[in-house]
Formats: structure tokens, sequence, C-alpha cells
């Protein structure tokens, strides 16, 4: 029976009643711990049927209905594959700017393996000539004909006849500015003159229209008429939990104008909530904002998040306590996919519930404790509730608690969307409820990523609208108590069951037993906790002083005698060895921060960067450890009868590891412990620039060798000067391997070193050498510049530059040409965004960028900056854009430089340093021409929403690493092997299944096993 469906012939009074929807439920569902009473669900149940029959009776508006009729929807709801690249077209739509663009994309989307198009477009998509142009106009009409149901104008006055319109028909608003993210404090600027505007001139036309009591008054006195919803990060470019007083200091002196303005002008401000990461840093800013302007404020709550509860009774306590009375918008919550994505992808607990009822439910007990929240009085602080829902259930549960607490109708308002569920909202306002509609405005470009979140929910099949309006369920379904569809085992946490469900190496019995290995997660710096104990142990984390001063002769002593160990090592239990490195991964995690902290002050890492540094160096041990164990036991090949043919595995000898400075803890530990945990022995020389964390590690692992009675001399720590100790060290006949990460200067030395063979000496050296990058990134025409912009920067500045996969080549392709529109607006809002970065200590949680590593790279990096100007490139962003604290002369302030080619000095050398040269290209033949035409071939990135480009770099763009619609630094171990080939290395990959193959010498036996024409096996 359908209540919304399009042939809906049914009568409220064959509703079932509540408990026959638990009573027809399987004997086999366990029971179910709810506190809904029967009295409760039946009061709710009526509430519910009193409002589905004023909407199902309901002619007007209608909008969902044809949302679901609209074949192109309907077609998506049939066919998941044609769904998800139909809503990747319309997220890459408006960056189309010509009808070949419109058809050449939409038929690469919909000609993808496993899509079917439906039959209504299949002519279009062979289509050539005229047809196509038709093809292209009539997707373009249709997709903007999409957006037009949800997005109510380009602007609040383009939307202000509709606004006026709703209001006559008994609907209030709150107008949304739509906005791409915010990455700049230019763009913040703008959208704090766009929220002016706003505050400042609604009213005036609101002021005319007639008055509506309903809409105007609730319990406790005026209801403002002008409703304006705010985002916070589109106040402040840099909202972020890792600093949340600068966060908030930032915003606030952009908001302050604005919610004064609101205050004089009787606007209620609502603050939106975004992504769970932002949800604590909302809330402390909404508390802050309230106290410091006395104005008409709401905030959006979500109950999908797991601490909907605890969100809402912190909220509710506050405002009693305080006094304020503040309105509280309760929504499910609009992220529900990306929170689950992004959770796992961090290896973090998913801060959303697993199940849909367990949202609905979260929902009802958020609304108990607003309600309870309520002020009955004007001048008593508490929350007054709105509801932001389309689900009759949630509605109708929320209503039943009004009436449970005699508050009377208008101490609540219910909100919904525009273009969503038109029937229930006049069904609301029959009811005498004040009914209030969301209204986006915006342009298309900002728009999508709203239309597109809009199509997944009205398309998903937990959808209780799509339920209502296209999958007729039946009135008893649609009013169920949420408890009653659990069915008895919830799902288990994505984060909890990782090992296994990635396999990122095999599980081997002895090593942890037989538990893959996972990526070790970063810190959630959204978390207090984690936050606070982290700046702890940065602010009081020691640095060890070590000299750098053993000289060659001590360093061959090293050598000789980790040539004398190494037969005792080698024979050492491979297991026990293995064991070795799930030890050091231990220690590690136990003093995580404290390592950060020395990294971070050594080496000049700010936060994110030292944490990732420590998170990767277990990582390797904890990898490492699981792909060494079977090197060493001897597979058997074939199962020839009277033949017993097995290849294994043997350690080569001694080995120098040579580390750099720029992953002082990561790269050290990962060669060392490679080296060690296949049974060579090792002289480790740390860079000059950090042998304090190097020493560290050294003493972590020399503990574990002592807890697993190893024998003496495995491993020697050789801090000393690379020029003559390391030269010495490379040069020595007796060692058999070199393990080196740094410069391609030095590197190529020690391969040519390493090809001399001394007369004495027992084996030829093998070089394990990772070196340099000058990698590119494509900016493609279709690419999300908000993803391209952040990426590109991250990927150039991060960590000062001084990363061998960061990106200094940036190729924006431009059909138009270098001043083309796309170069334009790529270019202004990349260099706006650089411009917001923050320059300072790496102590400091608010640096983006810290000083350099020394004074003499600070000096060649200058140089570098120099060649560019006197080349004459257009120096896009430099020193003269940022605040450079006066007492770090090793701070060197980001620089992008435009109108370079192939031929000038940056684009061709090397630098480490944030210097970023960006380049044109007409097309992407071009864009992958320059992007592959450099020696190095370490890491690359596109950004493109075209399926064919994505295919063509994965096969004609041909570096080591590969990042596509992301940046291109910050690979993980067993994720992505790192390491690049050509004069980038020897192709080895760091963090691969094949990496320990370098250390290690196969050796194979062939046994004859028959005698006298018999064999054990036959
Ligand atoms: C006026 C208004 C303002 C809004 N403002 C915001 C805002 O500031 N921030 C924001 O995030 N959202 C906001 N929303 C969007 C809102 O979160 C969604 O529209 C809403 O979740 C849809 O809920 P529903 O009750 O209408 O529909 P229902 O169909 O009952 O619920 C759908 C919701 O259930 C949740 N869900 C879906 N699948 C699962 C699952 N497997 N497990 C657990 N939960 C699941 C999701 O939250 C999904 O959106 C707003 C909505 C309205 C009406």
């Amino acid at each position: 029976m359908a209540l919304f469906g399009r042939k809906s012939k049914s009568s409220s009074a064959k509703v079932a009643a509540p408990s026959s929807v638990t009573s027809t439920a399987p004997a086999t569902r366990p029971p179910v711990a709810t506190t809904s009473s029967p009295e409760r669900e039946e009061h709710i149940t009526q509430i519910g049927v009193t409002m589905l029959d004023i909407a199902k009776d309901h002619k007007a508006g209608l909008l969902s209905a044809k949302f679901y009729q609209d074949k192109l929807m309907d077609w998506s709801m049939k066919d998941h594959n044609f769904k998800v690249q139909l809503f990747r077209f319309v997220d890459a739509f408006p960056a189309l700017t010509t009808p070949e663009m419109v058809h050449d994309h939409l038929v690469d989307y919909l000609t993808q393996p496993g899509v079917k198009a439906p039959p209504f477009m299949d002519l279009g998509l062979k289509a050539g000539g005229v047809a196509k142009g038709m093809m292209s106009k009539t997707i373009s009409s249709q997709i903007k004909n999409m957006a037009g149901n949800f997005i109510a104008g380009t602007d609040a006055s383009d939307a202000l006849p509709m606004l006026s319109r709703l209001w006559k028909n008994g609907i209030a608003f709150s107008v949304d500015l739509l906005g791409e993210a915010c990455v700049s404090n230019a763009e913040a600027d703008m959208y704090q003159g766009k929220y002016l505007d706003l505050v400042e001139n609604l009213v005036g036309e609101a002021s005319t229209w007639k008055e509506t009591e309903r809409l105007e008054k609730d319990h406790l006195g005026v209801v403002p008429r002008v409703n304006v919803s705010i985002k916070v990060t589109s106040l402040c470019a840099n909202f972020n939990p890792i600093a949340p007083e600068s966060s908030i200091k930032d915003f606030m002196s952009r908001a302050t104008p604005v919610l004064e303005a609101a205050k004089r002008n009787g606007v209620l401000i609502n603050f939106d909530m975004e992504q769970h990461e932002l949800k604590d840093l909302t809330l402390d800013t909404f508390m802050h904002a309230c106290d410091h302007v006395d104005f008409e404020a709401g905030l959006a709550m979500q109950a999908y998040l797991k601490s909907g509860v605890d969100d809402a009774k912190r909220i509710a306590e506050w405002a009693k306590r305080t006094g304020k009375v503040v309105t509280i918008r309760l929504v499910k919550g609009a992220y529900w996919d990306y929170e689950t994505i992004h959770a796992e992808q961090e290896g973090w607990p998913c801060p959303v519930w697993n199940e849909k009822w367990q949202t609905d439910l979260c929902f009802e007990q958020m609304v108990e404790v607003f309600l309870d929240a309520c002020p009955r009085e004007p001048g008593e602080g508490g929350i007054k509730l709105a509801l932001g829902s389309h689900n009759v259930r949630s509605i109708a549960a929320a209503l039943a608690g009004l009436e449970k607490r005699n508050l009377p109708k208008n101490a609540i308002e219910l909100q919904m969307l525009h273009g969503m569920a038109d029937q229930l909202k006049h069904a609301a306002e029959e009811m005498g409820l004040r009914v209030r509609e969301y209204v986006p405005v915006g342009e298309m470009i900002p728009g999508m990523a709203y239309l597109v979140r809009r199509l997944l929910e009205n398309t998903s099949n937990e959808s209780w609208l799509k339920a209502g309006f296209l999958d007729n369920a039946d009135t008893a379904t649609l009013l169920a108590d949420p408890a009653s569809k659990h069915r008895g085992q919830l799902p288990v946490d994505l984060c909890e069951i990782a090992h296994q469900r990635h396999a990122l190496s095999p599980g081997i019995p002895e090593v942890r037993n037989g538990r893959p290995f996972y990526t070790e997660p970063l810190r959630d710096f959204a978390e207090k906790d984690q936050r606070e104990a982290f700046g702890r142990a940065i602010e009081s984390a020691t640095v060890p002083t070590v000299a750098n001063d053993h000289t060659p002769e001590q360093g061959l002593d090293m050598v000789q005698r980790a040539y004398n160990a190494f037969p005792t090592w080698r024979d050492f239990d491979p297991i026990k060895r293995a064991e070795l490195l799930t030890r050091v991964a231990d220690k590690m995690k136990d003093r995580r921060d404290e390592l950060s902290g020395i990294v971070c002050k050594e080496a000049r890492k700010t936060w994110r960067e030292a944490d990732a540094d420590v998170c990767e160096a277990i990582d390797f041990c904890a990898y490492y450890a699981r792909y060494a164990v079977p090197l060493f036991k001897r597979m058997r090949l074939g199962k020839f009868i009277g033949e017993l043919d097995e290849l294994w595995y043997q350690p080569k000898g001694v080995a120098v590891v040579i580390s750099p400075w720029n992953f002082p803890l990561a790269i050290s530990c990962g060669m060392t412990v490679a080296a060690l945990v296949t049974g060579n022995t090792v002289v480790l020389k740390p860079a000059e620039q950090t042998p304090g964390i190097a020493k560290v590690m050294y003493d972590m692992i020399m503990e574990a060798l002592r807890e697993l009675d190893a024998p003496n001399d495995v491993l020697h720590f050789c801090p000393a000067p690379g020029e003559t100790t390391g030269a010495a060290l490379v040069r020595d006949p007796k060692i058999s391997l070199i393990a080196f990460t740094g410069s391609k200067a030095v590197g190529l030395d020690i391969i040519a070193a390493a090809g001399v063979t001394h007369e004495d000496q027992p084996m030829v050296k093998r070089v394990i050498c990772e070196m340099g990058g000058k990698n590119a990134v494509i900016v493609d025409a279709s690419a999300d510049l908000d993803e391209a912009v952040l990426g590109v920067r991250y990927s150039a500045f991060g960590f000062q530059g001084q990363k061998c996969s960061a990106c200094s080549r940036c190729i924006v392709v431009d059909p138009q040409g270098p001043d083309g529109p796309n170069m334009k607006l790529f270019l202004s809002r990349l260099s706006e965004s650089t411009k917001t970065l923050v320059l300072g200590a790496s102590t400091d949680p608010n640096a983006d960028v810290s000083p350099v590593i020394d004074a003499e790279a600070a000096d060649n990096i200058r140089r570098f900056i120099q060649i560019a100007r006197d080349e004459g490139l257009t120096e896009l962003v430099g020193e003269k854009d940022f605040d450079t604290p006066e007492d770090m002369p090793e701070l060197i302030a980001p620089h992008i430089f435009t109108g370079v080619n192939e031929s000038h000095t940056i684009y061709q050398q090397e630098i480490f340093g944030p210097v970023l040269a960006v380049v044109h290209a007409k097309d992407f033949d071009e864009a992958l021409r320059l992007a592959n035409g450099h020696a190095y071939k370490l890491t690359g990135g596109v950004f493109t929403r075209k399926p064919a480009h994505i295919e063509r770099a994965k096969n004609e763009f041909r570096v080591g690493n590969l990042y596509i619609n992301r940046g291109c630094t910050g690979a993980l171990v067993g994720r992505q092997p790192f390491g690049g080939f050509g004069m980038s290395g020897v192709g080895s990959k760091a963090g691969g299944p094949d990496y320990l193959m370098q250390f290690v010498d196969p050796r194979a036996s062939c046994e004859n096993t028959m005698r006298r024409g018999f064999a054990p096996e036959l």
C-alpha cells in the first residue's frame, strides 16, 4: 500500500497498530531494548497517520513524486552502476564548458564497464554531428532542472520571489548559501560579504510580507522572519581542530560583524553542522559565539553520530546553565557515506551508526533531551527544538513527546529541504505547525556537491521518503518503532576487522598469531584527549645530543665487528628476527607521541607530519616482520615424484644503511629493520641533521635485541659526516649491501663506488638506492578544483616541500591558452589558498610551514628562487604575501612561479623546498608529455573527472607512484608501496611485498629422491 504512491488508494483505517508491528516480527528475532511503551507507540502512530493522510490527499507540490518519475532517476534506482556513473557525471558537469566536453564526458562515464545506459539515451550516446549537440543540450537542461528542484536561485534576490511565495503559502524559510570549499582568506572574506548582504537586505523585503502568527510566534515570543544558515568553514579557511583557539579566533573575526548585523536586524543565524571531524570545534565555536554576541542563535546537530545523545546533553546543559535560549535543528546527518568511508580509510572507529534504525532511535532520544530542556517561560534558558526531517515517524515521535510534556505546538518547528516532501510541509501546515523550508541559493558549481548529496539521499535504499514515495511501503512499516528493526547482531566496526578485511600482508602463524599487517592509524586531532596528550608530549620531548664525530676508522671497525657477527645472526631463528621487529613496533607505539616530539623538534616537522613519520616507522616494522619469515622457509617447486625442487633465501652479509633527514625515523627505521629481519648485520649512519631520533631508534632496537638474546654486534650506530666516514663505509670490501636514501648526487656516487671491486672482496655489492624527484601534478580541465587546489598546495608545501615525493611542477590543462579561464581560476584559488598557510615553528599546532632543515638548505632554496626571478618568471606567491616570523631565518615562505616552461631552471632542477613551478598545457596529451619529460620518475598526480584520462594516466604517466584525485605525497606502507625508477632510484618499493628480496640471495636445490627405482611419494 503506497501512501505516497502515484496510484495510492490506501486508507489509514487499515493501518496496523504498532503492537502488530512487533507481533508479526520473526520469532527468531531477539528481544529489543526499546524504551518505547505501547501507549507511546499508539500516540506516535495516531499523529503519524494523521500527517500521512493529510499529506496523501494534498494535490499541490508534487515535486518529490516528480523527482522519482524522472526517467534518469527511475533508471538510476534500477541500476546501481548507472547511478554511480550518472552522479559522477553530474558532479563534473559544471566544469564542462563546451557541448563537446559534455558529450565526451557523458559517453565516457556511461560506457564504463558494467554500465548499461537506458534505451532512451543509447542513440544520443552513439550520435555524432547535430544529434551529438542535441544530446548535450538535453542532458544539460535535465541536470539544470534537477538542480532547480533543490536550489532556489543563484542568490538571495533571485530567490526572493520564491521566498515570498513560500511565505504566502504558509511556509517560512532559512536561506543557505551554497559554497565551494573555502580554501583561502579571500574566499572567507567573500562569504562574509555575502552573509552580510543576506542579513542586512532580506529583512527589508520580508518586512513587507503579511503577518502570519503561526510562523512568527512561539510559546516564548517572537520568532524571527528571516533565518540564515551559515557554514562555519565558509568563514574560516583554516577551521582546523588541531588548533581550536586560533580557528575560533579567525572565525569570530569574520563572524562577529555578521552576528552583530543579525542581532540589529532580528535575524536568526543557524550554524549548519558539517563533517564529524569538525563537530566538537563547531559546538565550541557556537557556544563561544553565543557568549560573545547576543544574537538569535541556532545550531544543527546530527543524530547519526554515536555521540548524538551526549552532544545533546552537553548543549542542553550549557543553555540551561548560562540562561541562553538557542534553537537546535535536529537532523540525522548528510554525510553518512563520507563518514563511513573516511573512518575506514583512516583506521578510526566509525563515528556514525552502522544501521539506519540506530540513527532513527538516536534522533528520538535526542528529541527527548531537547524537549526536557525546552524553556517554559520567557527568560528561562534552554533549547527550542526544530526538526530537520522528512520522516513522519521521526516527526510524530517528537510531536508525541511535546504533547506528553504539555508543551504547545508552537514550541517546536518543522524544517524541511527545498524541493523535497512538499506534501508533508503542507500537511504540517494544516496541522497548525510552524514549517520552515531550508532554501539553498548559489551558482551551479558550488551547487553540485549539494545536488549530489540530495540525489544520493533521495535514491538511497535507506531513505524514508523513497520508501514512502516510491517503494510503496505500508503505513505500519513507515511508522514503526526504530528499535523494532533491530535484528540482533550489529555489524562490527570496520576498523576492528581491518587486518583481516584488507589482508595487506600474509598472515604468518608465528607472527602475532597470524594476524595480517594493518597500517597504524594517525592521531585524530579532532579528539581532544589525543590532541592534548600530543601537545604535552611535543612540549616535553628532548632531542638527545649526538655528535656526528665517528671517524672513518671507527666506522670501519664497526663493519669488521658486524662482519664477524654475521654468521651467527644469519643462522638466528628467522621467527625470532621477525619478533625483533614486532617488539620494536610495540616499543615505538608505547612512546609514539614522544617520538613525534623529537622528530618535530629535530627535523622541524609540523604535528601531523611528525605523527605520520612515526606511524610509518611502526608500519615498516610490522610489515617486514610478516614478509621476512616465509623467505627462509624452503618452498617446494612443483610436485615431481622422485625429485624435490626447493627455493629459499639467505641473508647477504653486512649492510650499510645511510638514511636521510627528511623522514628521520621512518626511512632510517625501514632500511635498518629490513636489513636486520633478513639476517644481515647493519652499520647505520644517520643523516647529520637528525642523529637524535636515529639514536633513540637505535636504542630501542638494541633493547629488543637484548631481550631476544641476540648475538652482539648485530647493529652499530655510526653518527658521522657523510663525505668522510659515509664514503669510507660504502667502499669497505667487507660490506655486501648498501641501503641509501638521499640526493641524486650522493646516490650516483655510491652506485659508482659500489661498482669498484677489490681483489679480496667476497661478493658484488648490491645498492638499494632511493633518490630524488621532480614530481608533476596534472590539473585537467574537468578537475574538481576544491580537491585540486588543496591537493597541490599540500603536496607542494607540506613539510616545506622537503619530501622526495613533493609536487614541484604543476601542469594545468587549459585549451584556451595560458591566460584561459581554467588557468586563471585555478591559479587565483591556488595562490589565495597558499597565502592562507600559517608560517611558524613546527611545535606550534597552527603552523603549516616551518623553517627548512638548516641554513645550508635555506641558502640553496633561496638561490633557486633568485634564479627564477632572474629568468623573468612571474612570482605569483612569495615572501611578500606572508608574515614571516623574524626570529626564523631558515623559514622560507611558499613560492609559486608561473610562466614556466621546460627550459627554466626551476622546472628542471630538484629544489627540495617550498617552490612550485606552474606550467600550462593545451590538452591532456601535452600535459602527459610534459609530466613524463623528466629523468626523475618518482611520484605523479592527476586531478581529473574524465574516466578515459584516468585510464590513460595509469598507462602512460610513467612514475613509480601515481596518485589520482589526491595529493602526491603520503604513501602508506602496504597500501602504496613507495619508490621510483629512472633517476629517482633503482626501482625498489619500500613498504611493498618485494622490498625484502633485495636484502637476500636466493638459493635452490634439487634432490633426487628416487632410490633403486622407487620414491617415497609414489
Ligand atoms: C532543514 C534541514 C536542514 C539540514 N541541515 C543539515 C546540517 O546542517 N547538517 C547535516 O549533516 N545535515 C543537514 N540536513 C540534512 C539531513 O541530515 C538529511 O536531509 C536527513 O538526514 C534526512 O533525514 P530524514 O529524517 O529526512 O530521512 P530518513 O530517510 O529517515 O533518514 C535518512 C538519514 O539516515 C541516516 N542513514 C542512512 N543510512 C544509514 C545507515 N546505514 N546507518 C545509520 N544511519 C543511516 C543518514 O543520516 C540519512 O541522511 C538538513 C536537513 C533539513 C531538512
